[in-house]
């Protein structure tokens, strides 16, 4: 390597999964696809970056993601393209561009991959961060919801990661419910402007429910005693509500209303939610999620209704890293003892492979201490040691690892005793 290149690092914000953590990553990845589509959710892949236009009309925005972090640049085309901040308005463009809500509702499609946000990167919050996430358009219904918000809950679970579902409903963007409700709220805050922080009181027009999000001390006295939305629903909204938080109970989905929860991105309706985990400080949401039941008229569509979850992969392996230790897919490592036995070795770690046996040898010339030591190194919980009296009689010597029991064996009986 250069000494320039080796100057370089990764971008500010930005890290690399190196292994072991990187086994434990694609494992809760894999957990996440496979609950996801058990529940009838059906991959899609959206391109990493869209026209800048989707996540301003279908994000917001008054939103601090389009309008303070977005990786927005011009292509060669003079077009304006963006990164994608999040998960849900490139879905939305893709069912709506592809005519998905023509079919069968509500359409059902999950996701993975890296998200781009210009954050101040602390623990837990980086400039590129990974999301995989469900979205079910199509359906108001509130057993959406409760699906969507259980199918979350059993992938944390599963993953070994203990969050706490904190709840609430922010209603729809109707003068009889959330917009009587922001005028109300303005009022308060225009009233308690001068105990608000600064930074706070420029929100109290552009964005005046996410005072709620100040981390300003001042500003958090002063939302105590504000206006909360879940006394200001209108009623098909609070029946919306109770029909879900009542599913959820039915089937056993611990909650904590939140009345005072908002979330960041300025598309959602009625229910809203995160998931929070312990032990990870001041960004502890390992996941979120909600209603849009606007987004798709934002962008052109028709209405739509829908309702997603995005869960955080960083923070989910932050969440779990001390409980679960990552698994090793390989099982053998072939030992060659002598000159003679490296090409058999070779070929019997093919055919392993070949048969499904995660399977390593030595690469490097080691001598038999060094290649136990490698073995034990590899994850692998067997040893089979082919040297040129195994070769000529067509054995193996399979080591166990864990218990140090070892016998000899035809080459043949190998695969099926390893593979039980
Ligand atoms: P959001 O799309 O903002 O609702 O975020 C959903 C989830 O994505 C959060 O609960 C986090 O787990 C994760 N997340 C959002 N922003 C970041 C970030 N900058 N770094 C790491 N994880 C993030």
């Amino acid at each position: 390597m250069s000494e320039d290149a080796r100057g370089l690092g990764a971008p500010k914000g930005t890290r690399d999964i190196l292994p072991p953590e990187s086994w434990g990553w694609q494992d809760v990845l894999r957990l996440a696809m496979d609950t996801f589509a058990a529940a009838g959710y059906a991959p899609i892949e959206t391109p990493a970056f869209e026209h800048t236009e989707v996540f301003e009309r279908g994000v917001g925005a008054t939103s601090e993601v389009v309008g303070k972090q977005m990786y927005t640049f011009r292509d060669r085309g003079n077009r304006s393209l963006t990164l994608r901040p999040e998960g849900t308005a490139p879905v939305m463009r893709a069912v709506l561009e592809h005519n998905l809500h023509r079919g069968p509702l509500p359409v059902k499609l999950s996701y993975a991959g890296p998200m781009f946000r210009q954050e101040r990167p602390q623990k837990g919050r980086y400039r590129q961060f990974f999301q995989v996430g469900i979205e079910a358009i199509g359906s108001d219904d509130p057993r959406v919801d409760a699906e969507i918000i259980e199918v979350g809950s059993r992938f944390y679970r599963a993953a070994g990661v203990e969050t706490r579902l904190l709840l609430n409903s922010i209603g729809h963007l109707d003068p009889s419910c959330r917009q009587g409700y922001v005028k109300l709220l303005v009022g308060y805050l225009e009233d308690n402007e001068s105990s608000l922080a600064p930074e706070d009181r420029e929100r109290i027009q552009t964005n005046p429910l996410r005072t709620f999000d100040s981390k300003e001390a001042t500003t958090k006295t002063v939302m105590e005693e504000a206006p909360l939305i879940s006394d200001h629903l209108c009623s098909a909204c609070r029946g919306h509500f109770e029909a879900v938080t009542g599913l959820l109970a039915e089937v056993g989905v611990p909650f904590t209303l939140e009345p005072r929860l908002v979330r960041g991105l300025d598309y959602y309706t009625r229910t809203a939610f995160e998931w929070v985990a312990s032990g990870l400080g001041s960004q502890d949401a390992v996941g979120g999620g909600g209603r849009y039941d606007g987004l798709s008229e934002s962008l052109g569509g028709p209405p739509l209704p829908g309702i997603g979850i995005a869960p955080g992969l960083d923070r989910i392996m932050l969440a779990r890293s001390a409980a679960v230790a990552p698994r090793s897919p390989v099982q053998v490592y072939v030992v060659a003892v002598g000159e003679a036995a490296k090409p058999a070795s070779f070929g019997l770690a093919t055919s392993l492979r070949a048969a499904g046996v995660g399977t390593e040898l030595d690469l490097m010339g080691r001598s038999i201490k060094g290649q136990m030591k490698d073995a034990a190194r590899s994850g692998a919980r067997w040893a089979a040691i082919l040297g040129d009296d195994e070769i000529s009689s067509g054995t193996v010597m399979l080591k166990d690892l864990d218990s140090g029991e070892q016998e000899t064996m035809p080459v043949e009986q190998l695969r099926s005793r390893v593979g039980s």
